[in-house]
This record gives C-alpha cells, sequence and structure tokens, in this order.
C-alpha cells in the first residue's frame, strides 16, 4: 500500500511529546511490513537538522490559497533516519513556522490550517495518489474536509482517511474565519453541529471534529482511552461526536520502536544490557549520577521525563520529589512546558533544591539525556490525570526501570500492579495508584521504594517481568495495517 502520513511532528526532527515517536515508530513498521510511506510536515526553523539527511528542494514553485491570496511554498525532501520526509515552507510576512518553537502561539489554528491546505495542494501538484493518507490531531482535522469536500473535485478521488486522536485535551477551538482562509466558502453549511460545530461554543469551529466527522475510520492511543473518551469527562466535549462515529472508532495502543529504545543497542548510554545482563544497568546508574553531579550512594533513583503541564500532574511530580529524598531516594527529573507560569515554578524549585547532592531538575528537552535516564534510574514516575497512552512508562520497562503511574488510559493498559493486580505474578511490572492525589502517588512509591530496600530480588523480578513485554510496533503495525486495507476496501 502507499500511505501518506500528514503530522505536525515526526521524531526525532520534530519532537514535543509522544505523536512524534509514534509518527516514526508507526511508519518505520508499515514500511518494514512491505509499505511505502512518506510524511509530509511543516518546515519549522526549530527542527533538529543533524537528524536530517540529504535536506534539499524538491519542489520551489507550489502556491498555496490562502484568504484571498495566494503564498508560495517551497517544498523540501530529506531522511529523517530512513524515513521519507517532504518539509513544506512558506513564504509568507507571517512566518508560520518560523517561530523557535512548534506550538504555542496564539494564530497556531491559523497556521496548521494553512499546513493541511498546503499538504493537498503539494499532492495534488505532485501526483499523488495515495490509499491512505493518515492524519495526526487537530493540527490535521482539516485535511478529510479539504480531501472530500474539495479536492476530490480536483481528481483526488483515491485516497481513504484515518485519522488518530493523541490528545483530547488540544482540539484545535478557532474562529470560523479558519474556514473562509483555507477555501471552505459555505460557514452555514459547516458550522452545523453534525459538522464542524464546536459543541460548547456555537459560532466556533472545532478542528478535531472536523477530523472525527470526516474521516473514514478513527483511532486513539489505547483501548482504555478509547472507553473513557467515550463515557467520560475526559472528551472535552467530544463523546457525543465519538458516539454517533462510535462504528468507525477504535483504540490501538501505541508501540515503541526498539531500534531506538532498546538497552542492548542504545549508542547514547555507556553501558549496553539485556534481561540476562541486567547487572549492567547500574553502570549506567553510576554514569547518570556522574553526569549530573549525584552523589554516589546506596539508594534508588526516581525519576520524571516528560512534558510539566497540568495533564502530566505536575503538582503530584513536586510532590513525589520532596518524599522521595525524605524517604531515602534520589530524584531526577527532565522536563520542560510551554507554559512560562509551569516553567519558572520548577526553575525556582531547582534552585531551591540546588545543593542537594541526591537531586536533579533538568529544565529543557534534551533527547540523548533522555535515554541515559531511562537507563541509569530505578523507578519512573507518570502521575498524569489522563494519559491517552503514554510511552515513558512503556520506555522505562524496556530499560528495566520500575514504573509508578496513575490508572488512567494507556497507564491502564500496560502496568500492573505488584500487589494488587489480577494478573499472575510474572506479568506483574510496575505500581498503581487511583487517586489523584499526594496520599494516592505516596502509598505508591512508598510500596515501590519499600520493596527496593526490603525485598531486592522481588523488585528485580519486576524489573525483568517489564522488560518481557513486547511493546514493539509488531501488534499495532498489523491493527493499522487492517484498518487501511479495510477502509480502502470499502
Ligand atoms: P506526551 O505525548 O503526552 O508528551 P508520552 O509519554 O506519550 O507523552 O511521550 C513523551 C515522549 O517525549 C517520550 O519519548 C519522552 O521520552 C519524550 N520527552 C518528553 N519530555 C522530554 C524532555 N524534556 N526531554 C527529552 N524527551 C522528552
Amino acid at each position: 500500500m502507499y500511505i501518506v502520513m500528514i503530522t505536525p511532528e515526526c521524531a526525532p526532527a520534530a519532537k514535543v511529546g509522544g505523536l512524534a515517536d509514534v509518527v516514526y515508530g508507526l511508519c518505520h513498521e508499515l514500511e518494514i511490513r512491505g509499505n511505502t510511506v512518506e510524511i509530509i510536515l511543516p518546515k519549522y526553523d526549530c527542527m533538529r537538522y543533524d537528524h536530517i539527511y540529504g535536506l534539499h528542494i524538491v519542489y520551489n514553485d507550489l502556491w498555496v490559497p490562502f484568504y484571498e491570496h495566494w503564498v508560495h511554498c517551497s517544498v523540501f525532501f530529506g531522511f529523517v533516519h530512513g524515513r521519507s520526509c517532504f518539509f513544506i515552507e512558506p513564504h509568507s510576512e507571517k512566518n508560520f513556522f518560523h517561530r523557535g518553537i512548534l506550538y504555542g502561539h496564539g494564530d497556531d489554528p491559523e497556521r496548521f490550517a494553512f499546513f493541511c491546505r498546503a499538504s493537498l495542494e503539494f499532492m495534488l501538484k505532485a501526483n499523488k495518489h495515495p490509499d491512505i493518507i493518515h492524519c495526526h490531531d487537530w493540527q490535521t482535522g482539516l485535511v478529510p474536509v479539504l480531501l472530500f469536500d474539495m479536492y476530490r473535485n480536483y481528481g483526488m478521488t483515491h485516497p481513504r482517511v484515518c485519522y488518530t486522536l493523541h490528545n483530547l485535551g488540544h482540539q484545535g477551538v478557532t474562529g470560523e474565519s479558519i474556514l473562509r482562509a483555507v477555501g471552505l466558502n459555505r460557514p452555514d453549511y459547516y458550522l452545523h453541529p453534525d459538522r464542524l460545530r464546536d459543541d460548547f461554543n456555537p459560532s466556533a469551529v472545532n478542528l478535531m471534529k472536523a477530523g472525527i466527522v470526516y474521516s473514514n475510520f478513527v483511532t486513539t492511543v489505547s483501548p482504555s482511552y478509547a472507553g473513557e473518551i467515550q463515557h467520560s469527562h475526559l472528551s472535552y466535549g467530544l463523546g457525543h461526536t465519538l458516539f454517533i462515529h462510535g462504528q468507525k472508532f477504535g483504540g490501538v495502543l501505541n508501540g515503541i520502536d526498539y531500534d531506538v529504545w532498546n538497552p542492548e543497542i542504545d549508542p547514547h548510554i555507556p553501558y549496553r544490557y539485556g534481561i540476562d545482563t541486567i547487572g549492567d544497568k547500574y553502570g549506567d546508574k553510576e554514569a547518570l549520577r556522574h553526569r549530573l553531579l549525584l552523589q554516589q550512594v546506596y539508594k534508588p533513583i526516581v525519576s520524571y521525563i516528560g512534558r510539566l503541564d497540568h495533564q502530566k500532574g505536575v503538582g503530584l511530580i513536586r510532590d513525589a520529589i520532596f518524599y522521595c529524598l525524605s524517604h531515602g531516594c534520589q530524584f531526577v527529573l527532565l522536563g520542560s512546558s510551554t507554559n512560562q507560569g509551569i516553567n519558572n515554578d520548577f526553575l525556582n524549585l531547582k534552585h531551591h533544591l540546588n545543593n542537594d547532592p541526591d537531586c536533579h531538575l533538568e529544565i529543557g528537552f534534551d533527547e540523548e539525556l533522555s535515554h541515559l535516564i531511562y537507563a541509569g534510574s530505578d523507578m519512573m514516575i507518570v502521575p498524569s490525570l489522563f494519559e491517552p497512552c503514554g510511552l515513558t512508562q512503556m520506555i522505562a520497562m524496556k530499560y528495566g526501570t520500575v514504573p509508578v503511574v496513575r490508572a488512567t488510559g494507556g497507564l491502564l493498559d500496560t502496568v500492573f500492579d505488584a500487589n494488587y493486580s489480577h494478573r499472575p505474578y510474572h506479568e506483574r511490572n510496575g505500581y498503581v495508584f487511583n487517586d489523584f492525589n499526594y496520599k494516592g502517588i505516596e502509598s505508591a512509591l512508598q510500596r515501590a521504594i519499600g520493596m527496593w530496600y526490603s525485598y531486592p530480588q522481588h523488585f528485580r523480578e519486576l524489573m525483568v517481568n517489564g522488560m518481557r513485554y513486547d511493546f514493539s510496533w509488531n501488534h499495532p503495525g498489523q491493527h493499522y495495517q487492517n484498518i487501511y486495507e479495510y477502509i480502502r476496501d470499502k
């Protein structure tokens, strides 16, 4: 099959969070299965250009209609660790993708609406007629609308669209002028509750809803989250739409790419190890301490890697830091936020804990350091308010690091409590708490830390159980292949 991904992120070149890893890993798997896969991305100024090979212009005169004007664009091609990627660069005074960050601007809906129109215009001009267009999150929600209501009339009759919801906390709710911007010139038609009208704000367009309504199939990133967003407040208003379109909706658990996340071959860690050589993990623990100037003592290292966002439980992360430091642990954090207030809170905390030889907070984004933290830690916390899938707990387990997580979304589908799970002992792989408050996380940490100190042999079994799980793209890759074939043949 011929598949085109239209996406705002692809690891490691343009990455904010898990969406980037998912696009990269899924494309890799689909290629292994014999498909032809191409990826279309914005050409951000702040990409990791050192991860893009052979970047060159392939199309110099793409003209994209936007409002009453035509925007001149160049299209580049390059390989991101073997994946074929096209990058669209608009030349306009608005500098849509020259902003120093991927997201966080007031005109984000406009920036990505432009990206949707430009992607389709590029495909039309380049004569690309894939079997499947796979879009991701609100940023690309207008693609199926434009394809089926506009570009079909220009001859793009072949492609079917699969749309993946990575996080319903961000839906792209914006004014109706966005419709005119991309050439959908019937606002009354589109602002109908069965189409793009936001369910909370009758004068607003909901770009994620657009993707759900117009795509041939909709997935989200774990079975538990699929249930939660159909039946609870975690849908943030899209539950009714998902209910109506329930026949074409399902949850597919994300995978992780074991060519990237694998302690046996990881080039970013000084000691490589697997289940049979798990003792070598302690070399990485020492290296992590050395790198972050932590003291070498007999204590477990508890860590957090991720966006610093209310969704991720920033209050509980803060609480966990103090709990761990006062209960015989070291703590390492690697994270950043698009919210300056949250960033400042953690920078102040870092300042406060500066002289503590058991703690290091790294406020920023550092892909290479993250590998060493996964390898060098004993436990990793994921205390999310909600978590569509979550990759950090799966990566942690591959590195023999025991996850301590809240019972929500994909965390429920991947982490099984050492004490309370109904699964057999050899399938238990971490610690799970229910209540989203400090008592919840502290009780789970207490059990985990107690096990590490008092029953090291049992703790090691948990580590090995986690390492044995297969969270690769093998199964989800087959699921997506089935979905693509189903909508192609329908
Ligand atoms: P989300 O998609 O909600 O951000 P996930 O758990 O699905 O969360 O994916 C997070 C991904 O981003 C993981 O690969 C994680 O290692 C990475 N990551 C998050 N924050 C950072 C950071 N500050 N530095 C390096 N990697 C990070």
